[in-house]
């Protein structure tokens, strides 16, 4: 019998020596042997599978291999806990330049038989580089720190790897999963007939929640009709109405929805970035005069960039007397649901037909965990299709839970595990004192910048985002603010001291924090401050170099670094000074 041969593994040796309960391999530091790559030896292979010591079965979870999962994983964890325990910034600023070819050059054919020696691996890949948004100088994108008790329920969920499609596949998962969704609908307050479905994000919540504000608008238009109405004569009438400032997963799920990017019409916002009902309601006028159907009115309970809310109970009262879907985006304003001091501000949120809440955000949930709720449940219907060896209609009759007819997924996550552990473990009071701690941060931050003069700040906040600029010496011509600006940005990230975002407001470039972090201080935020001024007047000063010897080029090598480097996928092309 003989046993195939063994990959050499350059590896280092591992502490982990001990053996499976079948002691007949290395828990971390034995090979592993591609399947695929011996299908000849597999076919002579012994009886006894678990007499191999490179048996591919032997990396399956199961009864024998409790304890090579248990210690893997365990690795796996220790690797990250010291890492986040050893993070001085949140990233290093590495290029593409430097990390592609690295990634490019693995060799995915020959495996390292070793778990242990692909996190050493991955060491490099990944985790040395990565952004780690739990650094207090992370202050970039709506990516908040992971609380632990949801991290567990990461681990339990995929172990157990339930699917949430069917009961056959779920059981009590289905059951949390409802629990949960009822939770948050009551928080919401969309009444006794309310239900949902979790999803993979806001985007696929907006999504969902477009298919379903189009097939009631097509139902109502043809029950209006003298004559039978096929969908594809209503669809080019179909507008959705979402502020300047909404997401824009709206106008791709008009796209997605065929209805076209045009059937999405912008809404005018006020001086705090929130939807004019004035300028909705002429809109609407607008559309009943020209034929044309509002199928939905997409309020923003949060705008990615502003954080501003859109006045609810308003557009509620327009979508009533218009007849349109009112649909509230609150993927970033969730988070005032669970808040002690500020739940007010989402008033009106109870008259909407549907609300996407992105838990992911401002709940503190690691990626994805994101609910669609709709105040009638029977809307769900729009996106269910019998299949005969999934959900029958028969199931249905059996009043089988099922969560596939509520879903455009099939095979789903069980990530409402991650909100149930916790509920459970801190309680809703707790995921509120957070976010309204980011909330008081930022009230804070923006004092700061308001008595800073190096910047200029967009609006007061109402949740945790900034929108401000350096501000360069009057007279500066819009293009080199611009390009301030932008350099600030990009030397900041390259120097992986801190991350910030950025955003064009009415046509300028702009530098915006978003605090979800409850351990950035104001120091913090003052630091940073102090780190983007400074690259952006080296900028400036640059500039002023190159005006006074306008000889002064840069060297042919420098320019053609700049143009690699201006192809290569990098969030912005670094400036540089000539
Ligand atoms: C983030 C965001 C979305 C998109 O959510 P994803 O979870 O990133 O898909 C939609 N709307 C708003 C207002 C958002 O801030």
């Amino acid at each position: 019998m003989g046993s195939p041969p063994r990959i050499p593994t350059n590896a280092p040796a591992h502490e982990a020596t001990s053996c499976c309960p079948h002691g007949a391999r290395p828990l971390l530091g034995g090979p592993i042997v591609s399947f695929l790559a011996h299908p000849a030896e597999d076919h002579t292979s012994p009886a006894d599978p678990t007499g191999r010591d490179d048996d591919p079965r032997d990396q399956l979870l199961a009864a024998t291999t409790t304890d090579h999962y248990r210690r893997t994983v365990t690795e796996g964890v220790n690797r990250v806990a010291s890492k986040i325990a050893r993070t001085t910034r949140p990233l290093t600023g590495v290029s593409t330049t430097e990390l592609g070819p690295l990634v490019r050059e693995v060799d995915l054919d020959t495996p390292l038989g070793d778990a242990g020696a692909a996190l050493d691996e991955l060491e490099t890949l990944y985790l040395r580089d990565a952004v780690y948004f739990h650094h207090p100088r992370y202050l970039a994108h709506l990516n908040c720190p992971v609380v632990i008790p949801a991290l567990l329920g990461e681990a339990v969920l995929s172990s157990v790897n339930s699917s949430l499609d069917t009961w056959d596949q779920s059981v009590g998962a289905t059951l949390i999963e409802r629990r949960l969704i009822d939770w948050t609908a009551e928080l919401i307050g969309l009444g006794g007939a309310a239900d949902g479905v979790f999803t993979s994000g806001g985007t696929q919540s907006n999504l969902q929640a477009m298919l379903l504000a189009r097939e009631e608008a097509c139902r109502r238009v043809a029950r209006k009709s003298e004559r039978p109405l096929r969908a594809a004569e209503t669809l080019p009438r179909l507008r959705i109405l979402t502020s300047e400032a909404g997401h824009f997963s709206v106008a791709k799920s008009a796209a997605l929805l065929g209805l076209g990017y045009d059937a999405v019409i912008a809404v005018p916002v006020d001086e705090q970035r929130r939807m004019s009902p004035e300028a909705l309601a002429e809109e609407l006028d607008r559309c009943a005069r020209e034929g044309l159907v509002p199928m939905a009115v997409v309020g923003t309970a949060g705008t990615t960039d502003f954080g501003s809310i859109d006045p609810l109970p308003e557009l509620a009262e327009l979508c009533a007397r218009h007849g349109a879907w009112l649909h509230v985006d609150a993927a970033y304003g969730c988070g005032l649901l669970v808040s002690r001091t500020r739940r007010s501000l989402l008033r009106g949120i109870e008259h909407a037909d549907s609300v996407t809440v992105d838990y992911h955000k401002s709940f503190f949930q690691p990626v994805s965990s994101s609910a669609l709720l709709v105040r009638d449940g029977g809307t769900l219907r729009h996106a269910t299709y019998h299949a005969d060896y999934l959900n029958p209609e028969r199931a249905d009759r059996e009043l089988t839970p099922n969560q596939v007819d509520k879903s455009i997924q099939t095979t789903r996550r069980f990530d409402a595990l991650k909100l149930w552990l916790t509920l459970r473990t801190m309680g809703a009071a707790g995921v509120g004192e957070l976010f309204d701690a980011v909330v008081d941060r930022a009230a804070d931050a923006w004092a700061l910048l308001q008595a800073d003069d190096r910047f200029e700040v967009v609006t007061r906040p109402t949740l945790s985002t900034l929108v401000f600029r350096y501000r360069t010496p009057s007279g500066t011509p819009p293009a080199l603010q611009d390009e301030v600006n932008l350099h600030a940005r990009q030397a900041l990230f390259d120097s992986g001291l801190a991350v910030v975002a950025g955003t064009k407001v009415d046509g300028a470039h702009h530098l915006k924090f978003t605090l979800l972090n409850p351990h950035a201080t104001l120091r913090d935020v003052g630091a940073v401050l102090d780190l983007l001024a400074g690259h952006a007047e080296d900028r400036l000063a640059a500039t002023e170099r190159e005006q006074r010897t306008p000889t002064a080029r840069p060297a042919p090598a420098d320019a053609a670094t700049d143009a690699a480097e201006a192809t290569a996928d990098r969030p912005l092309a670094p400036l540089r000074a000539g």
